[in-house]
């Protein structure tokens, strides 16, 4: 596997990066995006609407379920009614296709937008101005995106504003860049085998039943034909991922990861150490404290094992997420 190159790409609502883009001329900076995120981050903006040529400012949009059938959802203008829906589907499909050369890792949505909104954005019952609203829409560029990369990585940018979503947002950016450039080196069965050893302890995190699915999966893979093989690990890979770590599952991969030093450490070394897991377990302590401990004493033992492990560094630190969950 080649080398991490020093940024990974990430698709992003335009309007985010504080571009003033809107219907009404305005921008909505995200500021964990632009000053945060940024420095780690190749970005490749995309406003749909001024896409489409709807031009800035413009009459807001919204969806609406189309009449008799309920399964469509149309974009009309609020005020005129005019149908934006054919427009934004042709365009949503292209730039869609456009972005898979761009080589993302991930993809941040502005919330409620019925362009760039992931899940819950008002979807109208009609057109009457007493129209009952039900919050089931997905914006019509949000559901082409994903129904095109549905392993991506993709949030919202106000649920990025939790600290655990944010984590494992990022983490999952990061995991997806390293599946990516597997795939990319040509792969044989050998190096899948080393990449899930080296993802063991992340995984664990999130899933043991999910790490054993992807080990059964590798184990048989020699009778896979590679194509099958690449799907369905990456869909169950980055699914496992997508389940929240939490406390307790940390403080399960930390005891296991303490048990490859434990032998080397003298009693009051491991007593800190297990002292630091369990005070993560209990909210005492962000994972930032047991997580840099164990990684200096791998390091200090020389535990290739454990050094080679993505859970001890799976973002780059400057982003400091695990000195919130
Ligand atoms: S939410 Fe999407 S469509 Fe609306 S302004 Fe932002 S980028 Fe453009």
């Amino acid at each position: 596997v080649k080398p991490t190159p020093t940024l990974i790409r990430i698709g992003v609502s335009a309007c985010l990066l504080g571009a003033e883009v809107r219907f009404d001329g305005q921008h909505k900076r995200d500021r964990f995006l632009t000053d945060e995120l940024a420095p780690f981050v190749e970005w490749v903006s995309v406003c749909p609407e001024v896409e489409v040529g709807m031009g800035i400012p413009r009459e807001a949009v919204r969806l609406v379920r189309a009449p008799g059938n309920p399964e469509r959802t149309l974009m009309l203008g609020n005020q005129t009614g005019q149908d934006w829906t054919a427009r934004m589907e042709v365009v949503a499909q292209k730039r869609v296709e456009a972005l898979a050369a761009e080589k993302l890792s991930g993809y941040v949505l502005k919330a409620n937008s019925p362009s760039c909104g992931m899940e819950r954005v008002k979807l109208y019952d009609g057109t009457q101005a007493n129209a009952t609203v039900v919050r089931t829409g997905v914006g019509l560029f949000a559901a082409t995106l994903t129904r095109r990369f549905p392993t991506l990585p993709v949030e919202e940018e106000g649920r990025l504003h939790d600290p655990r979503l944010r984590e494992n947002f990022i983490e999952r950016v990061f995991a997806y860049e390293r599946l990516q450039r597997l795939w990319a080196d040509d792969f044989s069965v050998g190096d899948l085998v080393a990449f899930h050893t080296r993802e063991k302890m992340a995984l664990l995190a999130h899933s043991v039943d999910g790490y054993r699915v992807l080990g059964r999966l590798v184990a048989g893979a020699k009778g896979v034909p590679r194509a099958s093989l690449k799907e369905q690990y990456e869909a169950k890979f980055m699914e496992v991922l997508k389940t929240l770590a939490t406390p307790g599952r940390h403080a399960n991969v930390l005891m296991h990861m303490l048990g490859h030093v434990s032998e080397h450490l003298n009693a009051e070394d491991r007593a800190e150490l297990l002292s630091v897991i369990e005070d993560h377990r209990n909210g005492l302590v962000p994972l930032v404290v047991p997580v840099t401990l164990l990684r200096h004493h791998a390091r200090r033992l020389r535990i290739d094992y454990l050094l080679g492990q993505s859970y001890l560094e799976p973002h780059p630190k400057e982003l400091m997420l695990r000195n919130h969950v």
